[in-house]
């Protein structure tokens, strides 16, 4: 789950981790408010949305009174920012936060993610903040430096230290920048945290290390032992259909291509979407319906496939162990009952229940393509929806 910079400021402040004030703001008034309130000769205007590059895309801006926070907050308020994260299409900007200028010296890196390879939590860092760190890494990865912290100690003093030094923080506030690593950790282990990436972290000119701009991301299998992290969520920053989705416990990805699928297993899911890729074809979502579906939340994931314009034709691609086939083919049947159907569908169905599964597709009358294969299926669906 992705949370709003504000938000994240919020939690890292909490921590003790240094922040400048802020205030979030959903109207021009509000933030004329804020402005007053924080009282700096200097304020920051910027849009909250869930995506980065904001500062290139105009969505950071720099008032120097309040009438300029008030021409600011009016000409971002409503607007669609488009980023080279948010797709072409944009993302409405319905929220502000209204930030203490700050006098910036320089500009860092800081983050925190899970190294897959060596199972552990690594700390990076560079001297080359402010812009897009895999950028940084392309083009001179030796301005990175990184720390892996052994989880049953955490990250030490020393190793924290050793990055500051690494990334050439000013001596004198060496001792400031490790504390706010170390804050920083402490926030990414009890929030059970999947990034934390400061981009600026940036030392000030009156002496100060801080982080001017926060981008957290939480590991939504965590989220059951965090109740106070669900109200940060913003359900206008997501996919609809990923909404509905998560209503049903569903695995749901929306995806650019026209294909949607309709599988079991998370290791199937993913396979089928790599052998559609592989004939050619572009998925239309990742959708894993798990092995204890019943045939209602099977008509539920296929109505939000069908839900999505983009989808030409459908390819359901079942192995059933634990899930029964028969109760996938009822769940099709209600779900196309309940909507219609004009796409093409292809289906192929193997294991538990198999039999009694194509008798029930069978005898609905749907036009239905059956596959003899995964492979055999992923080549009629591609060819079906050219
Ligand atoms: P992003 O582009 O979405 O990652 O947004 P950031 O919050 O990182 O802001 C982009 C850039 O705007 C930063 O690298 C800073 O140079 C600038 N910026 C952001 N906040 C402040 C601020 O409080 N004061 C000043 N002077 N500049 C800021
Ligand atoms: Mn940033």
């Amino acid at each position: 789950m992705n949370i709003h910079e504000y938000q994240g400021k919020e939690i890292l402040r909490s921590y003790g981790v240094s922040v400048p004030n802020g205030r979030v703001a959903f109207t021009v008034e509000e933030a004329v408010e804020a402005a007053k309130e924080l009282g700096s000769q200097v304020c920051v205007v910027k849009a909250q949305i869930h995506a980065g590059g904001r500062g290139k895309a105009g969505g950071v801006k720099v008032a120097k009174s309040l009438d300029e926070v008030r021409t600011y907050a009016s000409e971002l308020l409503g607007k669609k920012l488009v980023t080279h994260q948010t797709g072409p299409e944009g993302k409405e900007v319905k929220r502000l936060l209204i930030e203490e200028g700050c006098n910036i010296q320089k500009e860092y890196y800081i983050g925190l993610v899970v190294d897959r390879a060596t199972s552990r939590v690594v700390l990076m860092g560079s001297e080359e903040g402010g812009t897009e760190i895999e950028e940084v890494a392309a083009k001179t990865p030796e301005k990175i430096f990184k720390e892996y912290i052994d989880p049953a100690v955490g990250l030490q003093v020393f190793q924290a230290r050793r990055l500051a030094f690494n990334i050439n923080i000013p001596k004198e506030l060496v001792n400031q920048a490790v504390k706010f690593m170390l804050g920083l950790y402490q926030v990414f282990v009890e929030k059970d945290c999947s990034i934390a990436e400061i981009n600026p972290l940036v030392v000030t000119g009156d002496g100060k290390v801080m982080a001017l701009d926060a981008k957290l991301n939480f590991d939504s299998n965590a989220l059951y032992r965090h109740k106070e992290l669900l109200e940060y969520r913003d359900l206008d920053e997501e996919d609809p259909k990923e909404i509905e989705a998560s209503k049903y416990d569903l695995n749901y990805i929306a995806l650019d291509g026209n294909i949607g699928c309709m599988v079991n297993g998370a290791g199937l899911a993913m396979a089928t979407m790599d052998i559609i890729k592989y004939y050619g074809g572009e998925p239309a979502n990742f959708l894993d319906v798990g092995g204890s579906a019943t045939a209602e939340k099977v008509t539920e994931a296929f109505k939000i496939i069908l839900s999505d314009a983009k989808v030409k034709g459908i390819f359901v691609n079942i192995f059933g162990g634990i899930m029964k086939c028969d109760v996938i083919a009822n769940g099709i049947v209600e779900a196309t009952k309940q909507v219609g159907l004009e796409l093409p569908l292809v289906v192929r169905l193997e294991g538990t229940n198999v039999e009694l599964g194509k008798k029930i597709l069978e005898k609905s009358g749907l036009n239905i393509t059956a596959a003899e294969s995964m492979a055999d299926g992923a080549q009629k669906i591609v060819e079906l929806v050219r």
